[in-house]
């Protein structure tokens, strides 16, 4: 116990200690040993988190700053932030089990949020309006809501925070962040350098635990004004509920089931490729995992002997090491769900092409590892083809034609992203229309990017994060009138 790095909330700029006294572990999923101790935050950490954010709004130096001035915050820590990638990059692999190639991309990557949205924060503008009464002047302005809570998962969770923390707090928000139990200590981190940027003390806010002892209590709390979140089906749904009750607006990121479909006219080296990249990379643990894989029936076989070979030579082993392209699962109830979707795939009749249970090898140490599978023989209807693994699984459905490819991809509860392989344009064109998803990548898959508004069709979520459109989630729009005119008016019509 003496050995792990213990952790502190982060309320009002200052850290604290958990109001209950309580710690966990956190578990390293390399080694599936503890490396650190993170702080179990209750009721009375999510009141005092709220209240600090509240009246960091309220009052002081954060709604007295300009809006030019708040940018350039957002653009002093941004800098930080590059200057500390190395260090939290680390930080996300112990935690996480991520890449370490992966993660140094994605914190180098990750400043561009902020100087982004940074950018934006003086861009907000209202509007005079040409009002059809006499006498009146009428303007709008878009403000902020005030506290905002901020629920992430515990896969990529820095770049998922900050997709809800750079446009919260450009539009002038306050934020309480909640981290997933499992992976929270890159956050605790991340606070610190919003306290060394400048922010207000209240301004950012992080208190770790469970989603029932913080994330219930951080989104029913009366002072907080808008939830956004990212997580799974049910964690979302009680979100949602929870908000309803309080009548807040909400922005929901929630899972996926995304078809990756390849036409027989397609570069197929680089739709392996991207076959790969949308299940295999990250451990297969993202919500766009491209994990139905749609193949034209004429290249099936071709296709999935490749793509089969290819994935077969896929490296795995210590995250840490940058030869590594697969890391571990990140929690241990995720890799027994992993497995038991493996199962499941089987029961009903898919035929494993490879992989297909734990990986048994001396340089994936004491990890939660699954090996890399697919599945042919899947049709959409089973359950495979339906759910959400959140792993390295692929399930290979086959098509005839375009319109069959559409209604096998479109048949389905969610729609947060999908890939096409095509070299026609037309059919590019014609098939990103009908595909109902909120991203959809054409000869590529997994690129995101700032500037692109990211979120779900149907069951997927609502709201979008990134791009101009993601601030406007944090704002509120008033209308002012100006009475001009110089009579008295009639107080019994309406004017
Ligand atoms: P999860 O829903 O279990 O947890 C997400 C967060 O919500 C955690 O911080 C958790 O503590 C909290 N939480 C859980 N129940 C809660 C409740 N009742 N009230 C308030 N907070 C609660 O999700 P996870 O397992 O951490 O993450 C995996 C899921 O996230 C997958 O389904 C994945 O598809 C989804 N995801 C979606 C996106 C996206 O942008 N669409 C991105 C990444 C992950």
């Amino acid at each position: 116990m003496q050995n792990l790095k213990t952790y502190k909330l982060h309320i009002a700029g200052k850290a604290a200690d958990p109001a209950g006294g309580e710690w966990f572990e956190s578990v390293n999923p390399y080694t599936a040993k503890p490396w650190a101790l993170i702080p179990r935050g209750g009721e009375a950490d999510v009141e005092r988190a709220v209240e600090a954010a509240d009246a960091a709004f309220t009052d002081g130096p954060w709604p007295a700053l300009s809006a030019t001035a708040r940018g350039a915050l957002l653009c002093r820590f941004a800098d930080l932030v590059a200057e500390h990638a190395g260090r939290l990059a680390e930080i996300e692999v112990r935690d996480n089990g991520k890449l370490i190639t992966e993660m140094r991309a994605q914190l180098n990557y990750l400043p561009q949020w902020y100087r982004y949205f940074g950018g934006l924060a003086d861009k907000i503008e209202g509007a005079v309006l040409p009002i059809d009464k006499p006498g009146m002047f009428t303007y709008t302005r878009h403000e902020p809501f005030g506290v905002v809570a901020a629920i992430t998962p515990w896969n990529s969770p820095l770049l998922l925070a900050s997709w809800k923390l750079a446009p919260a707090l450009a539009a002038g928000n306050t934020v309480v962040v909640k981290p997933s139990e499992h992976t929270s200590a890159s956050m605790l981190e991340f606070a610190e350098l919003f306290a060394e940027a400048g922010f207000p003390p209240g301004v950012v806010n992080v208190v770790t635990g469970f989603g029932a002892d913080v994330g219930g209590p951080l989104v029913a709390h009366p002072k907080v004004a808008k939830v956004a979140f990212t997580g799974g089906e049910a964690g979302g749904r009680s979100v949602y509920e929870a908000a309803a009750r309080g009548l807040k607006p909400v922005t929901l990121e929630l899972g996926g089931k995304s078809p990756n479909i390849v036409f027989d006219d397609a570069d197929i080296e680089g739709a392996v490729r991207g076959v790969v990249s949308g299940i295999f990379a990250a451990t297969g643990q993202t919500c766009i995992a491209g994990s139905r894989l749609l193949v034209q029936d004429s290249i099936h076989d071709a296709f999935t002997e490749r793509l089969v070979a290819f994935a077969s030579t896929a490296r795995m082993g210590d995250p840490a090491d940058t030869e590594t392209q697969v890391g571990p699962i990140t929690t241990k109830p995720q890799y027994a769900k992993v497995l038991d979707y493996i199962q499941v795939a089987r029961d009903e009749g898919a035929e494993c092409v490879l992989g297909g249970g734990p990986a048994d090898r001396p340089e994936c140490g004491d990890g939660w590892f699954v090996e890399p599978t697919i599945f042919t023989g899947v049709e959409n209807r089973m359950r495979i083809a339906q759910e959400e693994v959140f792993g390295p699984v692929l399930s290979v459905i086959r098509f005839k034609d375009e319109d069959e490819a559409v209604a096998i991809a479109n048949d389905i509860a969610y729609g947060l992203a999908a890939g096409v392989w095509t070299q026609s344009i037309k059919r590019a064109i014609k098939v990103s229309e009908r595909l109902r998803a909120g991203t959809v990548w054409v000869n590529t898959y997994r690129a995101v990017s700032f500037m692109s508004p990211f979120g779900g069709f149907k069951r997927s979520g609502m709201g979008r994060e990134n791009g101009q459109e993601a601030i406007r989630e944090y704002l509120q729009t008033k209308s002012v009138w100006i009475s001009t005119a110089d009579e008295v008016p009639d107080p019994f019509v309406i004017r």
